[in-house]
C-alpha cells in the first residue's frame, strides 16, 4: 500500500510513442485538477543537454554523471508543463526527431534510468499526478492506483503524428514517420533495462478506432473509481 491519500492517487498512463499519451494525460490532469509530468521529456532532457555538453549517446557512465548532475524539473503552464534545465526553459528545444532519437538511446543505459527513477518519483511523492511514460507502471510507480497502458496500430500512430506535425505548419512525411515509429517501438521494446510493456496489472486501451473524448473520458472514470474505492 502507498502512503499516498486516497483522494491523490498516482496514475501511470504508458504505452509506445503516437498513442495519443500526451494529449490524453493533459486533459485527464486538467479535467482532475491533477500534476501533469511528462516523463518523456526528462528522456529528451538529458539527450539534449548531453548533445550540448559534447556526451555521446552510447556513453552510459557519462550520461549517468550527466543526468545526476542536471537540475531537471517543470513548470506548469496553460499550455501544459515545459521541461526546465537547470532552471531554463528548453521546451522548445526538446522537440525534435533528432532529439527524440538521442532520448530513445540515452534512455537504454541503466544510470540514466537509475538518476532519472529518482527525479520521478520525487515529482510524484505528493500524489494526485498524472504520469506519462514507458514504465511507470512497472518500474517508477509500482504501486499506482491507477495503471492504463495506451496502444494504436503503427498506422494510426504514424496517421496522427502527420496530422499534429501539418497542425504546427510543419512538414511531414509518413512513410519516413511510419518507419521512426516501428525503430522506436523495437528498441524500446526490446531494451534489456525497463523494456516498453505493460505491467501485469494494467488495463490496455488500444485507441486505433476510440475519438480522442472516449479515451479521456475513460481514463477519469477509471482514475474516479479507484478514488472511490
Ligand atoms: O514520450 P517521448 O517520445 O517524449 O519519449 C522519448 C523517448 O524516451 C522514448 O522513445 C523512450 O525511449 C524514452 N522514454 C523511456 N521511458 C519513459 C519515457 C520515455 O524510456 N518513461
Amino acid at each position: 500500500m502507498s502512503e499516498r491519500a486516497k483522494d491523490r492517487p498516482v496514475v501511470a498512463l504508458d504505452g509506445p510513442a503516437g498513442a495519443g499519451k500526451s494529449t490524453v494525460a493533459r486533459a485527464v490532469a486538467k479535467a482532475l485538477g491533477f500534476l501533469y509530468v511528462d516523463t518523456g521529456a526528462l528522456y529528451r532532457g538529458v539527450a539534449l543537454a548531453a548533445k550540448e555538453k559534447g556526451v555521446s549517446w552510447e556513453d552510459g557512465e557519462a550520461l549517468g554523471a550527466l543526468t545526476r548532475a542536471l537540475d531537471l524539473d517543470f513548470e506548469a503552464t496553460d499550455e501544459g508543463p515545459r521541461l526546465l534545465i537547470d532552471g531554463i526553459d528548453r521546451a522548445p528545444d526538446i522537440r525534435t526527431p533528432d532529439v527524440a532519437d538521442g532520448a530513445s538511446k540515452v534512455s537504454q543505459h541503466e544510470p540514466v534510468r537509475a538518476a532519472l527513477l529518482d527525479v520521478q518519483r520525487q515529482l510524484g511523492a505528493a500524489g494526485a499526478v498524472v504520469f506519462e511514460g514507458r514504465d511507470i507502471g512497472t518500474v517508477v510507480f509500482p504501486d499506482a492506483e491507477v495503471k492504463l497502458f495506451l496502444t494504436a496500430t503503427p498506422e494510426a500512430r504514424a496517421r496522427r503524428r502527420v496530422g499534429d506535425l501539418m497542425e504546427r505548419g510543419k512538414d511531414a512525411d509518413y512513410g519516413s514517420i511510419l518507419e521512426a515509429i516501428r525503430e522506436r517501438d523495437a528498441r524500446d521494446s526490446s531494451r534489456a533495462v525497463a523494456p516498453l510493456k505493460p505491467a501485469a496489472d494494467a488495463t490496455t486501451l488500444d485507441t486505433t478506432d476510440l475519438g480522442f473524448d472516449e479515451v479521456v473520458e475513460a481514463v477519469v472514470a477509471a482514475v474516479r473509481e479507484a478514488m472511490a474505492r
